[in-house]
């Protein structure tokens, strides 16, 4: 999966492109800074998901557009808000911050007019004055992705001084037990809906790994790691992998090839990492994860394809998607 540019305006490809250097700037000012991938990053289990400022949770690229950007910043907050909300709320802006852009990208449908009679050309569109064009063949809407984006600013970035409530933040909430209650339900629920198996087996067997073949997650047993919050990252991260499997969230990569096999990892990394913290369990202690070589590698693999990141958050978001959706009340 190589750069697309998702049948965009030149304008839009621009705002995009803009976006993406950013984030990638960011996340490499960020691995500088704290010597840690974002998604391994402990800022953001301290901060919390980013959310707008009544509260509502970011979705998609925007969790890691920024989180990457709080992390660069070193913002003691997770909280975003467009200018003219926070001067609603009493809030300034501090003169020469400058605002992240977020991203909204949704598939609309080419219209037609209301009164079209032409046959197989399009359906009612229920409570619009216009049709939904139809692929002749398959009877099926046909449209394009779209593009919008918004500016926002972190609640460091704003003089809340003359603000009536004072600053507004948003610390997550909830016990570790809680959590892993959470966490176990999620797993649970993937498994049963998928039917993947789940296996635990002694250390020394074999390393944590998805064996594609036979459908099934391996991990060692649970008491064998240090910390419960090693377990589920990796559990998280093996049915990230298991998700790629047809009819799941399909995907086809030959893991022989560095560039393939390091957009899958990513994926399943940021997907578990987000999964991580959507149910409020800090990150283990990985002597691995944190060691120079590991992160060079992959500040060297952010230099040489620009689109990585982009193209493993758009995987991940849609794999930590598939995930959650297995669970209904989740
Ligand atoms: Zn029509
Ligand atoms: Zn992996």
């Amino acid at each position: 999966m190589s750069a697309t540019n998702y049948g965009l305006s030149e304008k839009q490809q621009k705002v995009f492109k803009g976006i993406k250097e950013r984030l990638n700037a960011s996340i490499k000012e960020g691995i500088a800074k704290t010597n840690r991938l974002p998604w391994n990053s402990k800022i953001i289990e301290s901060l919390g998901l980013p959310t707008r400022i009544n509260g509502e949770k970011y979705k998609g690229k925007n969790v890691w557009i920024f989180s990457a950007e709080a992390i660069a910043k070193g913002y003691t907050s997770n909280t975003w808000i467009g200018y003219k909300e926070a001067a609603r709320r009493g809030g300034q802006v501090r003169k020469g911050e400058k605002a992240t852009t977020g991203v909204n990208r949704y598939w609309a449908p080419f219209r037609c007019k209301a009164n079209c009679a032409i046959p197989n050309h399009c359906i009612e569109a229920t409570g619009e004055d216009y049709r939904i064009r139809i692929d002749a063949e398959t009877g099926k809407p046909i449209g394009k992705m779209r593009l919008t984006w918004f500016n926002v600013f972190n609640s460091d970035q704003i003089d809340w001084s003359e603000a009536k409530g004072g600053k507004p933040c948003h610390i997550p909430t909830g016990s570790e037990f809680e959590s892993e209650e959470y966490a176990d339900k999620i797993l649970k629920a993937y498994l049963d809906k998928t039917g993947v198996t789940f296996r635990e087996v002694p250390i020394g067997d074999q390393n944590p790994h998805y064996n594609p073949n036979s459908d099934t997650v391996n991990l060692p047993l649970k008491v064998q790691f240090e910390e419960a919050s090693a377990y589920y990252s990796a559990a998280f991260h093996e049915i990230g992998h298991s998700t790629s499997k047809e009819g799941r969230v399909h995907r086809v990569f030959n893991y022989g090839m560095h560039k393939e096999r390091g957009l899958e990892e990513m994926s399943v990394e940021w997907a578990a990492a987000y999964l991580q913290n959507w149910c409020g369990i800090k990150g283990a202690e990985d002597a691995e994860k944190e060691s120079t070589a590991y992160i060079q590698s992959w500040s060297n693999a952010i230099d040489k394809d620009p689109d990585l990141i982009f193209d493993a958050m758009d995987m991940a978001d849609r794999i930590s998607n598939f995930i959650l959706k297995q669970c209904e009340d989740c």
